[in-house]
């Protein structure tokens, strides 16, 4: 999940990109309206959370240009203005929810999470073969055994689980869970995808991870029975 935070105080952007990092989210930070509106048109976000109170343009401004790309992220905004014209203005340009300043971390990341929620009704937990991961508790099982991933590993097979039976590319994994200050090589994802067949995969007889040559990787139960042979070993190297 990548979200795109807009406000101009460096201490409240620090302070929320690190919190939302901190629960596994993928973070840019636009400082300004013209930023902003740079990022919304060269990625995809699935939230972007709003400061009114900008330096160059008005938040109310940044909403409806972000509204008339279709279907948008959710648009969460922040603003120290309590004035209900503001908040009205907000929510009737389309805004999905609105919180004031001064907040506490918890409450922005519980309107976070119900915005994406909301954005893809999503089930809470996903479910592949005996591979259960829980979005929540960000908890994942197998066969009801706890795995423990760090946040990078669990924002891959989150998103995997998510389009499963779908081959998604190795860019496509990347631009899903780092964020824009990442210009490295997308060979990272075979790093990440080999930690995460040791932790998922090696001690159980299906293979949930697949290679998908020329492409990237899915997620998928295989229909075929455990004993039958699997692909060999080095075809995974694509
Ligand atoms: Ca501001």
């Amino acid at each position: 999940m990548r979200v795109l935070v807009v406000e101009d105080e460096k201490r409240i952007a620090d302070f929320l990109s690190r919190g939302l990092q901190g629960a596994g989210y993928a973070v840019d930070v636009a400082s300004t309206g013209g930023s902003a509106l740079d990022c919304v048109h060269s990625a995809e976000y699935d939230l972007v959370i709003l400061d009114l109170n900008l330096p160059d343009m008005d938040g109310l401004q940044i909403m409806e240009k972000i509204r008339i790309r279709k279907p948008g992220p959710p648009v969460l905004i922040l603003s120290a203005r309590s004035g209900l014209d503001d908040r009205v203005k907000g929510l009737e340009l389309g805004a999905d929810d609105y919180l004031v300043k001064p907040f506490a971390f918890i409450e922005l990341l519980a309107r976070v999470r119900a915005l994406l929620r909301r954005g893809q009704p999503a089930p809470e937990k996903l479910q592949v073969g005996d591979l259960t991961l829980d979005c929540i508790r960000r908890k994942v099982t197998r066969s009801g055994e706890t795995i423990e991933l760090a946040p990078k590993e669990f924002g891959i097979l989150e998103y995997m689980m998510r389009n499963k039976g779908r081959p998604l590319s190795r860019t496509m994994i990347v631009e899903h869970v780092w964020d824009m200050a990442y210009d490295g090589l997308t060979n990272i994802v075979d790093v990440y995808i080999r930690h995460l067949r040791t932790k998922i995969d090696d001690r159980f007889p299906q293979k949930l991870i697949q290679t998908v040559r020329g492409i990237g990787y899915m997620i998928e139960a295989p229909d075929r029975p455990a004993e039958q042979p699997t692909e060999p070993a080095t075809e995974r190297q694509v």
